[in-house]
């Protein structure tokens, strides 16, 4: 299909005897932000290792902006920049020269690249370290080093291995809201996790991927609307004699001044279960609307947690 970024159909990789991903389908959107969430172990990294042929598929086909990646290999690397996890060995290079170097092997030259290279060491925190030599860098920079060197070449897509794996809580938010640049600027993103609150803050769809196979896709809103986990929950100031009763349409569960009530509509029932209590004069000390996460939709269709 014309507009899609990246589509893989029917992806197999086996190892040995570990069959890791059995028959991926993905169809990512051009300017799309796609996550592929799933515990350690799921095929993540295998899936996009795949895309950019670091890791070779024992079947199925892959598609770069509707250019199949092995027919049409310089095309397909001309136009993706990828985070890998792995780390190369350039242990004794500084970070600049590393960027300057990767800007090379894609054809930029020197004087084209200085611009680009500065404004993303700019953007990724690693200006004032861009001589450091990787051996001296921490983990967080790391990872920082491997985003600036998918976007040296100013690829439309980008695909990105636990980005923010090990980077500490505040990089982790600067990170996030440069993904979230990269993306109002059109890139179509890919990024794996297995960070919960990274793929729902972030991705506009989100798979959900579990040995090997993808077990369910869609918005982060339409994931999280498949379990009957939100809901309301109220703290009156006594325990009213009739609140059983009185919210009996609502079906609660109440223990002493606690009512939880399981809804896929909260909007609509809170403004009718205040009304009930205020009328029959139940004063209400404390309102919640808890959110289904993408962890209950995980633990729903595979009775495990993500990150167990
Ligand atoms: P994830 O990225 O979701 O953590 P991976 O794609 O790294 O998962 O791994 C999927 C499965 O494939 C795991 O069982 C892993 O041990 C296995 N695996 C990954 N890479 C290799 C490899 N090079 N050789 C053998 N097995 C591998």
């Amino acid at each position: 299909m014309e507009n899609l970024g990246i589509e893989i159909v029917n992806l197999h990789k086996k190892y040995d005897d570990v069959h890791a991903v059995q028959g991926i389908d993905l169809s990512i959107k051009k300017g799309e932000f796609y996550g592929l969430l799933g515990p350690n172990g799921a095929g993540k990294s295998t899936t996009i290792n795949s895309i950019t042929s670091l890791v070779k598929p024992t079947s199925g086909n892959i598609k770069i902006l509707g250019k199949d990646i092995v027919s049409d290999f310089r095309y397909a690397r001309s136009q993706v920049g990828i985070a890998a996890q792995e780390l190369s060995n350039d242990w004794f290079f500084p970070l600049e020269d590393l960027l300057y170097y990767q800007a090379g092997f894609y054809g930029v030259t020197r004087k084209d690249a200085q611009q680009r290279i500065e404004y993303i060491l700019e953007k990724l925190g690693l200006y004032e370290h861009r001589k450091k030599k990787m051996r001296m860098l921490s983990g967080g920079m790391k990872r920082r080093l491997q985003i600036a060197k998918a976007l040296v070449h100013d690829p439309q897509i980008l695909i990105l291995d636990e980005p923010t794996a090990g980077v500490d809580v505040e990089l982790r938010h600067d990170l996030w809201k440069y993904l979230k640049e990269l993306h109002a600027e059109g890139k179509t993103i890919l990024l794996t996790t297995h960070y919960i609150d990274e793929a729902e803050l972030l991705c506009e769809r989100v798979g959900i991927i579990d040995q090997g196979k993808l077990i369910v896709e869609d918005t982060v809103k339409n994931l999280k609307s498949m379990v009957n986990k939100s809901g309301i929950v109220i703290h009156t100031k006594d325990r009213g004699l009739n609140l059983d009763q009185l919210l009996d349409d609502f079906k609660p569960s109440i223990t002493h001044n606690r009512i939880e009530i399981l809804t896929k509509t909260p909007n609509i029932d809170l403004p009718k279960i205040i009304l009930k209590l205020s009328e029959n004069n139940v004063i209400i000390e404390d309102i919640q609307l808890p959110q289904a996460s993408l962890e209950d939709v995980f633990l729903e269709l595979t009775g495990r947690k993500i990150n167990d």
